[in-house]
Parts: structure tokens; sequence; C-alpha cells
């Protein structure tokens, strides 16, 4: 399916499903009637509605057009639906479905190298999502709507992964398009802060803004922009690398190719391995090798403040961005997010000295509530918003 048939599809179809709810039935002429669409593109639209099971046709008592016809009308399906989402990280893949409403009925993951091993990552995901499909009881004509985060930029004008120093590997792959293949059902596809952005703005922190950034800070580091209540991903859906804004001082050779990238500084791994000197160096008998979460090494003074100085350096590049566009939250997700007050506390102090007053004062500074999750519940916030939309 190109790009332009996929708007097209999803300009009519919003039209008359606003129609078909507001109107709680309608003939194909009603359709017409009411969205100004040609007879024939109501036509091609309902009949993609009825086969993914969308709407309903039925028979009415009343006569059509006096010919002693029955006329059919079109409702809203009531059927029980599903949602599924997929979220896939630098080395995990995690699928769930979950209630029209978002509540998560099952959950399954599993470990693998996403960077190097598109086609199999690719594989497993759509192997997760039919388990936890399976898991909760549902069919794969139940589903409503499925959507999937990736760990890196999708170029919104070709659908395809497009910044070759970023997913290397993933260049030129239509992950939506191959996720559709492998599901039989259409899939949406976003970047993985995009989606843990939606996460919080859907069931966490982030539920009262409307200009907010989402800080995934993992592995790599990237931003999810989220302006005037819309993902802002950029001329062409890149926006928000801000993993590979280079740091003064930085020297270090970092995966896109670049010196000096943020990544190559705070990326979880370099945090840890800091953190594994200073807890040797004192006498703490917490081995950090053993991946204890952040927020209780915290508790150790010395781990404190190597969360701290992360958390000014990440601080350091967001305040650019809060004299930018002035949000009015800034929400920290991935691990480094679950680093606790320390962690927030090193971001506020580089907003408080870097931002312009006027915005820093105003700009709240959030760990996200959902933890490693958020970028899981952002696809299925995602394919509750598109299941009405894509087909
Ligand atoms: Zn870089």
């Amino acid at each position: 399916m190109t790009l332009d048939v996929g708007a097209r599809r999803r300009r009519t179809r919003d039209p008359v499903l606003t129609a078909i709810t507001e109107l709680g039935s309608a003939t194909r002429a009603d359709l017409s009637r009411v969205t100004g669409l040609s007879r024939s593109a109501v036509g091609e639209c309902v009949a993609g509605l009825l086969s993914d099971g969308l709407i309903v046709e039925t028979m009415t008592d009343e006569p059509s057009g006096g010919r002693g016809r029955p006329a059919t009308v079109l409702r809203l399906s009531s059927r029980r639906g599903v949602l599924l989402g997929i979220d896939l990280g630098h080395a995990h893949v995690t699928a769930a479905a979950a209630t029209s409403g978002g509540e998560v009925l099952a959950e399954c993951s599993g470990e693998l190298d996403v960077d190097h091993c598109p086609e199999r990552a690719l594989d497993l995901a759509a192997i997760l999502a039919k388990r936890a499909l399976r898991r909760s009881g549902h069919r794969l004509d139940e589903v409503m709507g499925i959507a999937a985060g990736i760990p890196g930029p999708l170029d919104m004008r070709t659908n395809v992964v497009s910044a070759p120093t970023i997913l290397s590997d993933w260049v030129d792959l239509d992950p939506a398009a191959e996720l559709e293949q492998r599901l039989g059902r259409a899939v949406l596809v976003g970047n993985d802060a995009d989606m843990g952005a939606q996460g919080e703005r859907a069931f966490g922190a982030a539920r009262r803004f409307d200009d907010f950034l989402y800080i995934k800070a993992s592995h790599g580091i990237g931003a999810g922009i989220v302006l005037g209540g819309q993902t802002y991903r950029g001329s062409t859906g890149i926006a928000g690398e801000i993993g590979h804004t280079h740091i003064p001082g930085a020297s270090n050779w970092c995966r896109c190719g670049s010196r000096g990238c943020l990544e190559t500084v705070v990326s979880i791994s370099a945090v840890r391995e800091r953190l594994a000197h200073v807890l040797s160096t004192s006498g703490s008998d917490m081995d950090v090798n053993l991946l204890p979460p952040l927020a209780e090494l915290a508790r150790n003074s010395s781990a404190a403040r190597v969360l701290t100085d992360a958390g000014r350096t990440i601080g350091r590049v967001v305040a650019d961005l809060v004299n930018c566009l002035n949000p009015a939250a800034i929400v920290l997700g991935g691990e480094l997010g679950a680093g606790g007050t320390p962690f927030v506390g090193g971001v506020r102090e580089s907003i408080d000295r870097y931002a312009q007053p006027a915005s820093a004062n105003t700009v709240q500074v959030t760990a996200g509530q959902l933890g490693a999750r958020a970028e899981l519940l952002g696809t299925i916030a995602t394919a509750m918003r598109a299941s009405t939309l894509i087909g």
C-alpha cells in the first residue's frame, strides 16, 4: 500500500465513520449527502469498513425509494474489539493485546539484537503479537488496530527507515509493510520515543499536557515532541534525535559515525560502567552487574552523584529545547528515567541554569509514571486512535 492510498483512505474513512457515529444509522446515500463525498467514494470506503468489521449492514422494514425493496442501513459494529501494540527496543521486543479502552489483557516479550537483526526482530514481533492475542482469548479478525514503535527514525514521506547513521541495518526497510505482511493486517509504525510520549500522555505523567517533551534515555537517547497536542516529527520524520547532540569536551566515537555525541556520555551502559566503578571504590556491597534498579542504587551517595551528573548532562541539551519550544513539561523515561530524584534533580538543575528563566520557571520536570512500559502502552494508545482510521 502506498502512502498516497493510505492517506486517501484515511481522508474518506474519518468523515464516513464520524457521520455514521453521529447519525446512528445511515444509508450510503445519506453518507454521500452528509460528507459531500461521491457515491463511488462512499461505496469504496463502506466496503473497506465492512470487511474490517468496523461497521455492519442491516435491513430495515422501510421500503427503499418506493420500489418495495427493503433498505439497508449501516451502523457501527458493536463487536468486542481488541488492540495490539508492539514495542521494539534496541535489545527486546514486547507485544501486548489490550481492550479497546487500553486495558492490557496479555503481554509477551523476547530478547534479541533488534538493531542488527531487523528481519528476525520483525518475525519475533509478529510471533509475540499473535501469542499475546491468543492468550487474550481473541482472534486476529477481532483486532481493531495495531501499532508498533521502532528504535529509530522513520521517513514519513516513504515510510522507510532512512537514517543510515542511526539504525543502519534497517535502512530502506518499510517496517509497517513488513509487519502487515506477517500479520495480515495494517500496522501503524512510529518512533519509540514518540510512542513513549503517547503512552505517558494517555496513561501516565503527561496526561494534563498538550506541550511537552518525553525523553527516552536508555541505550539511545531520543525525544518524543508533543506540541499543541500533536506529535511533532519534523519535515521528514527525523525530529527528536537529541542523542546525537555534540557535548563539548566529549570525544568518544558514536554509533552514528560522529564523535562526542550525548549518547556516548550518558547512555545507560556508559552510566552503569561509571556506577560500577564508584560502587567498587566506595566499598558498597551492591553489584551493578546484577543490574539492580537505578532507584535502588541511588541510595548510595556516590551512585547518586553519578546519576545527578548524568541528569545534568542530558539537562544541558534539554535546556536548549526548553528555550526553543517553551514546553509545559519534561517527562523523563527510559532506563535512566527510573534513576529517581538524583537524575531528575540533575536535569532540573541544568534547565534552571541554562534555559531562560521565563521558560525554566514554568516547565515541570518529572519522571515518567509508566517506566519501561511507556513505549508499549504508547503503541496501545496509538492503536486505539488508529483503530477507526487504518485499513
Ligand atoms: Zn551520534
